[in-house]
């Protein structure tokens, strides 16, 4: 069986008990970084387990190994340097294969930024639509225009490198509605935390003023 499970996005008191039971008693950990999942495992007390890191440029024949491991009868867990496997992180090759083979998938939810950013926004999301990351260079303009037709709200991934130039773009791109809301989440579960609300109007200028550090989750209010 291969098992799914999420890991904590910055606090490590948001890893469930049923992650921590499924980490003790697997056979096989693939994982991004080893010496990320080492480092959580030790900080969780979980005896060393066999780790094998896996991108989403890994080749074939690691994806035909864990294969055959699993078609042997070992339990394999897949998981994500943090938060779920799959969201802007690889996994969706595994489990696909996995999948295919007629293997049985478990999964073990739990924390996703995105969620956890939209939860803490204030802004309606009944409906909403995860982009992950925006395009680096083709679709990017596309993308960004489109979002001025968009009725659900939005929810995008930025890193520290681009989130400056990222909320510039944005505010370029909405520059005709001034009034619409923008939460920017900074380092979330993490002791820095920072929920911040603004809008489109104000963007360039919490784009230079907003603290260049850590991890962003930006939520973009419907039109
Ligand atoms: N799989 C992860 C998930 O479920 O959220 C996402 C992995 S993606 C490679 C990394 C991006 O997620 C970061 O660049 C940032 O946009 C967002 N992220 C992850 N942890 C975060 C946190 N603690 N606070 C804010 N954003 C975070």
């Amino acid at each position: 069986m291969l098992s799914i499970v999420a890991t904590p996005i910055g606090n490590l008191g948001d890893i469930t008990l049923r992650a921590i039971e499924t980490l003790k008693k697997c056979d096989l950990i693939v994982c991004e970084d080893t010496r990320v999942t080492g480092n959580l495992l030790k900080q969780l007390e979980i005896p060393k387990r066999e780790l094998m890191s896996f991108h989403s440029y890994s080749d074939k024949r690691k994806l035909d190994e864990v294969i055959a491991k699993l078609q042997s009868g070992s339990h394999v867990v897949l998981v994500s340097d943090a938060g779920t496997p799959g969201i802007s992180d690889p996994g969706y090759a595994l489990a696909s294969a996995v999948r295919d083979a007629g293997i049985k998938i478990e999964v073990v939810p739990g924390p996703s930024a995105f969620l956890a950013a939209l939860s803490g926004s204030g802004l309606p999301i009944n409906a909403f639509v995860y982009l992950g990351f925006l395009p680096l260079k083709k679709g990017r303009k596309t993308m960004l225009d489109s979002f001025k037709e968009e009725e659900r709200t939005i929810v995008l991934y930025e890193s520290v490198h681009r989130i400056e130039k990222t909320l510039n773009e944005l505010a370029e791109a909405l520059k005709d509605q001034p009034g619409r809301p923008v939460v920017i989440a900074r380092e979330l579960t993490k002791m820095h935390e920072e929920i911040l609300s603004t809008t489109i109007g104000n963007l360039s200028d919490v784009a230079k003023s907003i603290t260049k550090k850590g991890e962003f989750v930006l939520v973009i209010g419907a039109v």
